[in-house]
């Protein structure tokens, strides 16, 4: 009779429609990049939160040919994830270990050490630093971890005060109940486009090409100076006027380039062509190394995207008192141009933040919930909008007329410090 009672009082104190508490989630994350899965991670291992839930559009985890570069702000930052997860994401990069930059003519002006040999940067397969993440948030055996639902796009969202909960609304017809909100889904997120409400991205004007390939298949197929006689932790970047190209070891016997043009896809004339015929077009009479990794990635292979960013705001929901529940996480809340190669890196940081502003927080109570999501957002919005000012400044340099020359200079200046500062 007693635990009838319970059950009872139990199913009251709950909300609308459920059968039982069980229903409601602790947190739901959209979005299973670097910023999803690293603030799952974080909430389960700092936060002890066990009923968290990723919930991502995509209906896979597929190779995307991307790579990232990541440094020592972000191995510091994954230290605190636990599962040895800072070297475990170390382990799969590599460090570069000697710079080429050309001209597009083939001229080489730079062919020396890197500077950034043997210090903490690596560069990394996107995918496999996102295995990483995914493996490190679903748990070990001895802890358990969190659960990453694939095929469920969140179309829209609402806070029920009263019920003190956040009601989700997926695609598929889905309706999911949780104390919190956190949107990690991108630059373009449907969470932002409610909570600040500050319409379309900015396109800077911006396109990229990525393709990632296997070491042996390339070594088959480049035969070309540098790589020709050079092993592992080699960076090419082949510098033009508003048009640059790189090439880099990114671990795991993976080779990764990106070619990067001042290009508006709407103007242009090739809109409709394939990916590989539009970077082949914007590559033309380039060394011939590009031509050979264009074709050899092929259309379905290569990752075109614009680069975006946004004004940054003052209230990512909840410091301005509208969403007390709802907040933002990574490229969601500040979008940052790739120029200063942070954007993950203070996904991570977002992650820990929110985690330790949410430890030992009743997530029933309202206004705990929501004074912990202001002191979050406080707190990283007076780190993340300077940077995204400066990305943008540095961003809007990197197609300089003179940039191969400016790079060069950089080079040689970072070398010069490095080999004085180590003698
Ligand atoms: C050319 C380029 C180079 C870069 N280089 C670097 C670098 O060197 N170092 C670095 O740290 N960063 C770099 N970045 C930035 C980095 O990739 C981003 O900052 C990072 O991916 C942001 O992670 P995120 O999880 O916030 O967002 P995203 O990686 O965009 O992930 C968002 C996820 O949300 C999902 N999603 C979106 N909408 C919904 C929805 N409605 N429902 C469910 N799921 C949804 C998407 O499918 C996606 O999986 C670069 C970016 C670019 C474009």
């Amino acid at each position: 009779m007693f635990l009838l009672l319970l059950s009872l009082a139990l199913i009251a104190s709950c909300v609308d429609g459920y059968k039982t508490c069980q229903d409601i989630l602790d947190v739901a994350i959209i979005g299973s990049g670097p910023g999803g899965l690293s603030a799952a991670r974080a909430l389960h291992h700092i936060t002890g939160l066990s009923k968290v839930v990723v919930y991502e559009r995509a209906s896979a985890f597929r190779p995307i040919g991307a790579a990232l570069g990541l440094n020592t702000l972000a191995y510091d930052t994954l230290k605190e994830f636990g599962m040895d997860l800072h070297d475990r994401v170390r382990s799969i990069g590599s460090n570069p270990q000697r710079h080429v930059l050309q001209r597009p003519s083939g001229e080489i002006i730079y062919d020396d050490e890197s500077f950034l040999a043997n210090t903490d940067f690596n560069w990394l397969a996107w995918y496999n630093l996102q295995t990483a993440l995914r493996v490190a948030a679903e748990g070990d055996a001895d802890t358990g971890g969190i659960s990453i639902q694939l095929n469920s796009k969140l179309v829209d969202f609402e806070e029920d005060e009263e019920a003190g909960i956040v009601r989700l609304h997926f695609d598929d017809g889905k309706v999911v109940h949780t104390r919190m909100l956190i949107g990690a889904d991108g630059y373009n997120s449907i969470v932002r486009g409610k909570t600040v409400d500050d319409g379309k991205p900015i396109f800077t004007g911006t396109m990229t090409w990525r393709g990632v390939m296997d070491r042996s298949h390339f070594n088959k197929i480049v035969k070309i100076e540098p790589f020709k006689s050079i092993g592992d932790g080699v960076n090419l970047s082949i510098v033009g006027d508003a048009k640059n190209f790189c090439v880099m070891d990114c671990g795991e016997g993976q080779i990764a380039w990106t070619g990067t043009a001042i290009y508006n896809n709407e103007n242009s004339a090739d809109k409709h062509a394939p990916a590989n015929i539009k970077a082949l077009n914007v590559f033309k009479n380039w060394p011939p190394i590009i031509e050979t990794l264009i074709e050899a990635t092929g259309a379905s292979a290569i990752v075109e995207s614009g680069v975006y960013d946004r004004e940054p705001v003052s209230s990512w929901g909840a410091l301005k008192g509208t969403f007390k529940r709802t907040t933002l996480l990574g490229d969601a809340a500040h979008p940052i141009r790739p120029s200063l190669g942070l954007g993950s890196t203070l996904a991570f940081q977002d992650s820990k933040c929110l985690a330790d502003n949410l430890s030992g927080v009743d997530l029933g109570n309202t206004e705990n919930v929501a004074n912990a999501l202001k002191l979050y957002e406080k707190e990283r919005i007076d780190v993340t909008t300077p940077l995204q000012k400066k990305a943008r400044q540095e961003g809007a340099n990197s197609h300089a007329e003179n940039r191969a020359e400016q790079m060069k200079a950089h080079l040689d200046a970072s070398l010069a410090t490095k080999k004085k500062t180590t003698h």
